[in-house]
């Protein structure tokens, strides 16, 4: 009896289930009956991702303080680097913030923002790029707590803007006016910003004669100060000391045939020919084809050849050129023509060489042999070639259009010399800044401590709530202090509150003394940077911080099915 009535249970419920399935399909059926004749609106494809509100801001300020927490500790003297591997197995050694932000391949799309103004301020001013990413991340993380808070972002971004105006004020206020009119004391000067720069770099043992040597390139420049005009050339073996600055353009001897070592080395005053002609016999044997009869004939095509070629060359050596420099291949006839004649030439000359050639000697790139004189030939006080370590250089010395100049590194390990022309950019940017823009602070936090106390005082004279995100913005500027005091194994703590009471006394230029585990006047101690890097530091940080905080929304399209990986199928050497 009860095994009866639990069938009939189970009957009834199931005739209910397919009841109620029959009359939803009817239903949809009289809808799209209903609906029939209207376009039907699709906003997104089928398995788009979209996250919002609060617990996406914050998850975005999460991934921002992962990719910050992966460059912390390369900041500062005391900061560490970073060894990174490629896909390609390629080793990377930096300190640098945006090679580094560089070659981490981020993917994450609100951390990527991180990754443009380290490139960014890379890009405008050369150096900071550690600290620019280090502030945006401090902004965002003391706005975490008041976004769980529930306070609204807009207010926030309101606050930090206006706050960025301040500092930006007050930097203005305090910064150093570089005193032009004295070469000896702006040379000082320079070198001290360049010492700066590199004495978080892998080369800070020799920042001195780098320092050096950067004011030099860059006062060899003209007024223009074109970056361009610095070559850098690096020429693993040596030791570091061994580098150093050549006054025009130098670059690695080409490859050469056998009149080669016939030629002269060494000129004064040559006319100098930028050529983009190919000076050797040219085997048609791939894009023509000749049928002759008779030896007769072909005697003919290789005369001819030969003939084309003196010509050119005959040209050449009647233009007056002693130097012959060409894009292309110069083979060995012309070697040994050129050779016999007193003449130089270097073939396959790197694009960039022959660039920066052309606007320090003067001169133009020919196409062709004909209409070579002087209005298209450039020339130098001295031409010569020299041994550096095992390799050859080409020297062209007092150039007269553009003045140029070329940085030739020494030094070991190849990962070695790369990190060495990152870090003398980076010197070579600060030099050039501080002399387009005469204003300099002093580093190791002093400038930054120093803001953030006027941001605080400020706060206090404002009666609303913004008092208090102004406050979180003051706080945030401590992080670079902190941070060059944790980077050095120095309690953070102990050091940050001496260094408030320091600046509440006026000491505007008091910083972190990485030396002494201390507190110094790092204007005194020369710890200087234009004023131009904090600047732009601080708009670039805040700006991202606050893009970062306007975002409450990610809508991430699924991959588009030609994005995939394609399909097997016949063709392309494929099976069947
Ligand atoms: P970034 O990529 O931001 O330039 P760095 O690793 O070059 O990062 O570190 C720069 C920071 O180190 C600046 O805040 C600068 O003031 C500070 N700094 C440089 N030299 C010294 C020093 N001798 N003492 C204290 N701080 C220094
Ligand atoms: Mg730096």
């Amino acid at each position: 009896m009860l095994l009866f009535s639990l069938c009939f249970v189970c009957l009834n419920l199931s005739s209910r289930v397919s009841f109620t399935l029959t009359w939803s399909v009817g239903l949809k059926n009289f809808e799209s009956k209903l609906r029939k004749g209207q376009p039907q609106i699709i906003l997104m494809k089928e398995g788009t991702d979209s996250s919002q509100g609060k617990p996406q801001l914050i998850s975005n300020i999460n991934a921002c303080a992962a990719v910050v927490d992966a460059i912390r500790t390369t900041l500062g003297p005391r900061g560490m680097d970073k060894l990174i591997v490629d896909t390609k197995g390629q080793a990377t050694i930096s300190n640098d913030g945006a090679t580094i932000m560089k070659q981490l391949d981020i993917v994450h799309p609100a951390a990527k923002i991180l990754v443009d103004i380290a490139k960014s301020q890379d890009a405008e001013v050369g150096d900071g790029t550690t600290t620019v990413v280090l502030l945006a991340g401090q902004f965002l993380e003391q706005c975490k707590t008041l976004i769980e808070e529930g306070v609204h972002p807009h207010a926030i971004i309101r606050a930090f803007r206006r706050a960025t105006n301040l500092a930006i004020e007050k930097i203005n206020e305090i910064a150093v006016k570089i005193n032009k009119k004295d070469p000896v004391e702006l040379r000082s000067i320079l070198a001290k910003c360049a010492g700066t720069s590199l004495n978080s770099k892998l080369i800070h043992q020799q920042k001195d004669f780098f320092a050096q040597m950067v004011v030099d390139a860059v006062m060899s420049l003209d007024s223009l100060l074109p970056l361009d005009m610095i070559g850098i050339k690096k020429v693993p073996g040596g030791a570091l000391e061994e580098s150093r600055l050549v006054d025009g353009v130098a670059f690695k001897k080409t490859f050469s045939y056998a009149g080669f070592e016939m030629q002269p080395k060494h000129y004064e005053n040559p006319k100098i020919a930028l050529l983009n002609i190919e000076l050797e016999l040219k085997a048609e044997r791939d894009n023509a084809e000749i049928r002759v009869n008779n030896v007769e004939e072909y005697q003919k095509i290789v005369d001819t050849e030969w003939n084309i070629l003196y010509q050119k060359l005959d040209l050449i050596h009647k233009s007056g050129a002693k130097v012959v420099l060409s894009k292309l291949p110069i083979g060995d006839v012309a070697t040994q023509y050129f050779a016999d004649r007193d003449m130089f030439c270097a073939g396959r000359v790197v694009d960039e060489d022959m660039k920066r050639t052309i606007k320090a000697c003067g001169g133009a790139i020919m196409s062709t042999a004909h209409d070579l004189d002087d209005s298209v030939l450039g020339t130098c006080q001295l031409f010569e070639e020299k041994q550096i370590g095992a390799e050859r250089f080409n020297f062209f010395n007092g150039c007269p259009q553009a003045k140029t100049c070329t940085i030739v590194l020494r030094g070991g390990a190849e990962q070695f010399l790369e990190e060495t022309e990152r870090s003398l950019h980076d010197a070579i940017m600060i030099v050039r800044r501080a002399l387009k823009h005469d204003a300099v602070v002093a580093g190791g936090g002093a400038v930054e401590l120093e803001v953030s106390k006027h941001l605080r005082e400020y706060s206090r004279s404002i009666a609303s709530k913004e008092q208090l995100f102004l406050a979180a913005y003051a706080k945030a500027l401590e992080v670079i202090p902190r941070q060059l005091c944790d980077n050095a194994g120095f309690d953070s703590t102990t050091i940050l509150n001496k260094l408030r009471a320091r600046h509440a006394e006026g000491g505007k230029w008091y910083g972190v003394d990485v030396m002494n585990e201390d507190i110094a006047d790092n204007f005194i101690a020369c710890v200087w940077e234009p004023a131009l890097v904090k600047i732009n530091a601080l708009t670039a940080a805040s700006e991202a911080a606050c893009l970062i905080l306007s975002v409450d929304e990610t809508i991430k399209s699924p991959r588009s099915s030609t994005d995939g990986p394609p399909m097997p199928g016949r063709g392309r050497g494929r099976p069947m």
